[in-house]
C-alpha cells in the first residue's frame, strides 16, 4: 500500500502572502516538510486585496465558476488563482466583494458572510479543478465550516470522500453569530444547529462555527499536548470545554516547529550580522550593539537586553509585564517591545520608553525584519502569556540564542525546559501561576545568571541554539495521523 497521500490545507493566512500570526507561520512551513514525506499539498487561501502586489503578480488564472451560497439567493463568483512554489500548490480564492480591504480580519459583521462563503468555496474549488484529497485539514475558526460543509451539503460529491482534520491555534476566537444570521449565508440544514454540533446559548441561538468543525471534523488537533489538556478544563476551554471533553478521543496534540530556512542566524539577511554556533558569542554581541543603535537604546553589549515580540492582546500577559517593569529597569537592563493590538498596551509601553530614555524602546508597529534582529540582539525574550496554544516567538528565540522567560502553559510548557542550576540544564526560566510577582521573580532569576554567571549563560545560548525546534519531529506526527486516518489508501 502506497504512503502517499494528498491533503488540502484550508486557512485564512499563510505567511509571506498574509500573516497575523502563528497561523501564518504553520500554513506556510508545515506543507513545505510535508511535500518532502511523500505528500502532496494544496494550501487553500482567500485571495486577499491586501496580498502584496509581488505575489498577486505570481498567481496564475486557474479556472473560475459561480456558486449558489446559502439563503442570499445569488450565485456567487468563486476565481481561482494558483501559485506553485517550492512544490507545495497555493490557490487562492478570488471574490472582491468577500476579500477587498487593507487586512484580512476586519470585524464579526464581515468576517462571518467571508469565511462562510470560504469555507464553502474551498470544497467546492477542489469539486471544480477535480483534485480530491485523502485529507481535507482545516485551521482555525474561519475554516470551521468546512467539515460541516463536507458531512452535510458536500456529502454526496467527490470532495465528500475526504477525511477532515482541524487544528486549534487558538481557541479564544470561534467565529459566533446568530442561527439566522449563518444560515443566511451558509444554507447549511437545521441538524447542524443542535447544541451539540454547531449551536450554543439560551434556546440554541447561536451559531458557532469552531464547534461545528469540532463537531463534524474526523479529528482534532491542537498545537501542543499541555493545550490539548487545558482546552478540556473552564479555565482554558472558552466555553467549549465540555465539547471538546465530549470529543476528547479525537483530540490530540502536536507541537509546532519553525521553519529553518526563514530563522537561520547563519543565513538571515535581516541581521547586521551572520552567526552560527560556533560564532554565537561574538555574533549575539554585534547585533546587540547594532539593535541598540538602531532604536536608539545606549549601546553597551555588557547589558542585559530582554525583548518582547508580540501581538498586545490580554492573552499574552501584558498586564503583567506593565506592572513589574519599573522594578525590572535598572542600569544593566533594557527592554525592547514590538507589537501592536490594544491601545492600553501601546499606550502603557509608549509611557515607559519615555520614562526610561536610552532603555526602554517601544516600537508599536508590525516589522518582521526588526523582529528578526530583536531574536538576535536580544539576550532574553519575555513570554509571559495568560494562555499559549504553542506560541512560536519563544522557539524563534531558542534557535537564534536568546534565552525565554515564560509561563509554564500550553506550548511553553512543552518546549521550554526550565533552568535548573544544579544539573546545569534547561532552556530558558519559567514561572506558574499567572502572577506578577512571579514573573518578576523569574527575571530576577534570569538577570543573577546573566550578570553572576555569565559562563552558565553562555552555555544556555549553545544549549537553546542545538535544540531541535524544527518542523520535522511535528510534520511526521501529522503524516502518521494522515495514515491513520486513511489506512486504505
Ligand atoms: P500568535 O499566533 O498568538 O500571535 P505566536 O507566538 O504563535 O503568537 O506567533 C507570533 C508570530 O508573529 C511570530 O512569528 C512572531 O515573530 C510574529 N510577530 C508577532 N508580533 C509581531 C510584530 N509586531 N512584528 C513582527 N512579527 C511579529
Amino acid at each position: 500500500m502506497s504512503e502517499r497521500r494528498s491533503i488540502a490545507f484550508i486557512g485564512s493566512e499563510c505567511h509571506p502572502f498574509v500573516k497575523t500570526g502563528g497561523l501564518g507561520d504553520v500554513m506556510y512551513a508545515l506543507p513545505r516538510v510535508l511535500v518532502n514525506m511523500d505528500c502532496d499539498v494544496r494550501v487553500i487561501l482567500p485571495r486577499y486585496e491586501c496580498i502584496p502586489q509581488k505575489y498577486q503578480d505570481k498567481m496564475v488564472w486557474r479556472g473560475s465558476f459561480f456558486m449558489d451560497l446559502g439563503e442570499t439567493g445569488r450565485n456567487v463568483h468563486v476565481g481561482i488563482m494558483e501559485y506553485i512554489w517550492d512544490g507545495v500548490v497555493y490557490d487562492f480564492l478570488d471574490n472582491t466583494e468577500f476579500f477587498s480591504g487593507s487586512k484580512p480580519y476586519t470585524d464579526l459583521v464581515a468576517d462571518i458572510p467571508k469565511y462562510c462563503y470560504f469555507s464553502k468555496a474551498a470544497l467546492a474549488a477542489l469539486n471544480y479543478m477535480d483534485w480530491i484529497p485523502d485529507i481535507i485539514h482545516c485551521h482555525d475558526w474561519q475554516a470551521g465550516l468546512v467539515p460541516v460543509f463536507l458531512h452535510t451539503l458536500f456529502k454526496d460529491t467527490p470532495v465528500g470522500s475526504a477525511k477532515t482534520i482541524i487544528t486549534i491555534h487558538n481557541l479564544r476566537f470561534q467565529g459566533i453569530y446568530n442561527v439566522p444570521t449563518i444560515k443566511y449565508w451558509t444554507g447549511l440544514p437545521q441538524e447542524v444547529f443542535r447544541y451539540d454540533r454547531a449551536a450554543q446559548g439560551p434556546n440554541d441561538q447561536d451559531a458557532n462555527m469552531f464547534k461545528g468543525g469540532l463537531s463534524y471534523a474526523d479529528r482534532v488537533t491542537t498545537v501542543s499536548q499541555t493545550y490539548a489538556q487545558e482546552i478540556q478544563t473552564w479555565e482554558y476551554g472558552e466555553t467549549l470545554d465540555a465539547h471538546l471533553r465530549y470529543h476528547k478521543e479525537k483530540l490530540s496534540g502536536i507541537v509546532n516547529g519553525i521553519d529553518y530556512g526563514m530563522w537561520d542566524p547563519a543565513t538571515d539577511a535581516a541581521l547586521a550580522v551572520n552567526y552560527d554556533a560556533q560564532k554565537a558569542l561574538a555574533g549575539k554581541k554585534e547585533n546587540k550593539l547594532a539593535l541598540q543603535k538602531e532604536l536608539g537604546l545606549e549601546q553597551d553589549e555588557g547589558k542585559l537586553v530582554i525583548g518582547l515580540i508580540s501581538r498586545l492582546t490580554d492573552q499574552k500577559g501584558l498586564d503583567l509585564v506593565n506592572a513589574i517593569i519599573p522594578e525590572v529597569m535598572d542600569e544593566n537592563t533594557q527592554i525592547v517591545i514590538l507589537g501592536t493590538g490594544d491601545k492600553q498596551y501601546e499606550d502603557s509601553f509608549r509611557y515607559y520608553a519615555g520614562q526610561y530614555p536610552g532603555s526602554f524602546a517601544a516600537c508599536i508597529m508590525y516589522d518582521e525584519s526588526l523582529a528578526h534582529r530583536i531574536y538576535a540582539g536580544a539576550d532574553a525574550l519575555l513570554v509571559p502569556s495568560r494562555f499559549e496554544p504553542c506560541g512560536l516567538t519563544q522557539l524563534n528565540a531558542m534557535r537564534y540564542g536568546t534565552l525565554p522567560i515564560v509561563r509554564e502553559t500550553g506550548g511553553l510548557k512543552d518546549t521550554v525546559e526550565p533552568y535548573n542550576a544544579i544539573e546545569n540544564t534547561g532552556n530558558g526560566f519559567t514561572f506558574d501561576r499567572y502572577d506578577a510577582g512571579l514573573l518578576l521573580d523569574a527575571i530576577q532569576r534570569a538577570k543573577a545568571v546573566y550578570n553572576g554567571e555569565r559562563p552558565i549563560w553562555d552555555e544556555m545560548v549553545l544549549r537553546d541554539m542545538a535544540k531541535d525546534v524544527s518542523w520535522e519531529n511535528s510534520a511526521k506526527q501529522y503524516k502518521a495521523l494522515y495514515l491513520e486516518l486513511t489506512p486504505d489508501r
